[in-house]
């Protein structure tokens, strides 16, 4: 059949209308779905890859993307990778109670830009700041949108039209187009960069020091290692020399740490200490490990921060009161010493004895509803994931699942479309199912999902 006529036996929209129920199909949204299937009708005879028209077909797929739609695209998967903060996963999962305790303020009214004591305007940055300070010791702390704003903001307006130097080992690109260089530019600071990419000495800072230098800056290698023949001054140095030659010191710490009980696998400086090793200012993001939401956290010396503030790039990048209120609440369990009530820090202090009942327990669900596959324990080794910790294995447990008779990549593929999506690991013809990300009140409809997996084609 030729094209033409493949078009012409298109369906009227009026004429698939009748074929639904208008108590059970709003008319508005149908039109949109049947209006969005022709068109892909369309584009698919364009391209060759329809032969023929099916009618029948054609209602199914209305009716499927009538439910999708309303089911809306942002949804909850399972994610069995085991990288607990995974960047295109919505990285810090939060504590399952956090929205109890946050909603009345964020559906009612709350004095976020209001001064209780002045009946006035207030000032929405200082809310988080005494908490900050009691685990940091930072004199003053503002909070924006993200990371990436924060260090927008800071070049910005200590920087702007003068030099910043940053170690050539640090120049990064964190996930998904973010930079060192390039947000400098956009910023309108010059980059002056020292050292080389595995050597960088105080001298070489010092060296590079001109009448325009305004800053020195420090970036966090989040999701690199530079090993071998390498070399960098300490946090002290870097802090004092910029002190000693009138400049600023500012480090991008990328994630912030605030409990102990990430040292044991991480290794990494607390924000306490990195405020006590004399930056002047400091940001990190509200989620990755701090396992809150996403914001960039500045903290800093009082005149400082209150520069930023005044800085009008300020209205464009400030937080909302969503983000505050959770983070007042995460920050909370902080300063209460209960950090382990926080979802990302539990799952990645779980340890091998917890995960090993954890992966037997979700062994006996799925033999129970995938009977027709073999089902294994195996360790494996995962990783914390949101640029942190870069190179850290971490010990942990999979489920393996064996597809025989079976291609493997169907499966995979079969688990993402499935009603609550899968997101797993492949390795040869074997399924991985990392049980340190999957919680245990999923544990049903993982099995039920790997069941149906293995069956629909
Ligand atoms: C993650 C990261 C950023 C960006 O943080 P967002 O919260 O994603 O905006 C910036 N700098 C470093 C060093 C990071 O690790």
């Amino acid at each position: 059949m030729d094209n033409n006529s493949l078009y012409r036996q298109i369906p009227k929209v009026d004429d698939l209308l009748h074929f639904f129920d208008s108590q059970q199909y709003k008319r508005d949204i149908l039109k949109f779905c049947i209006n969005k299937i022709l068109a892909a009708v369309r584009e698919d005879i364009a391209r060759g890859d329809l032969r023929h028209i099916d009618k029948h077909q054609l209602i199914e797929q209305i009716q499927q993307y009538y439910s999708k739609f309303l089911k809306g695209t942002l949804e909850k998967v399972i994610n069995a990778t085991g990288i607990v903060l995974h960047t295109n996963l919505g990285r810090a999962p939060l504590p399952e109670d956090i929205l109890k305790n946050i909603s009345d303020i964020i559906t009612g009214y709350s004095n976020l830009e209001y001064d209780l004591k002045k009946g006035s305007r207030g000032d929405r940055y200082h809310h988080l700041s005494e908490y900050l300070e009691f685990l940091t010791g930072a004199e003053s702390a503002v909070i924006l949108n993200n990371n990436a704003a924060a260090v927008f903001l800071i070049l910005n307006t200590f920087a702007k039209d003068r030099e910043c130097i940053v170690s050539r080992g640090e120049l990064v690109e964190i996930g998904g187009s973010f930079r060192i260089p390039e947000v400098m530019a956009n910023s309108g600071a010059f980059l002056k960069e020292v050292g080389t990419t595995n050597k960088t000495k105080i001298f070489d800072y010092e060296n590079a020091i001109s009448d325009k230098t305004v800053m020195i800056m420090k970036v966090h290698k989040s999701n690199y290692v530079i090993k071998g023949f390498t070399e960098e001054p300490s946090l002290a140095e870097i802090t004092q020399r910029a002190k000693k030659m009138g400049l600023l010191s500012y480090y991008d710490l990328g994630s912030g740490i605030m409990t102990e009980r990430y040292y044991t696998f991480c290794g990494e400086k607390s924000v306490k200490e990195i405020v006590a090793s004399g930056f002047d200012l400091i940001s990190f993001s509200g989620d990755k490990l701090l396992g809150g939401a996403q914001a960039g956290i500045v903290l800093g010396k009082k005149h400082l921060i209150d520069k930023l503030k005044k800085n009008q790039l300020m209205r464009m990048l400030r937080v909302d009161k969503i983000t505050l209120a959770v983070l007042q609440e995460i920050l909370r369990m902080y300063v209460m010493g209960n950090e382990r009530d926080i979802a990302a820090i539990d799952l990645l202090n779980k340890d091998s004895t917890l995960l090993e009942k954890k992966a037997e327990k979700l062994k006996k669900v799925m033999e129970s509803k995938v009977p027709q596959s073999k089902i294994e324990v195996e360790d494996v080794i995962t990783y914390t994931g949101g640029g942190s910790c870069p190179m850290r294995e971490i010990r942990s447990k999979a489920i393996v699942v064996k597809a025989v008779g079976k291609n493997i990549s169907v499966v995979e593929n079969n688990l993402r479309r499935y009603r609550i999506p899968v997101i797993c690991r492949v390795s040869e013809d074997k399924l991985y199912f990392d049980v340190r990300t999957i919680f245990e009140r999923q544990f049903h409809e993982l099995a039920e999902g790997v069941n149906w997996a293995l069956k629909a084609s």
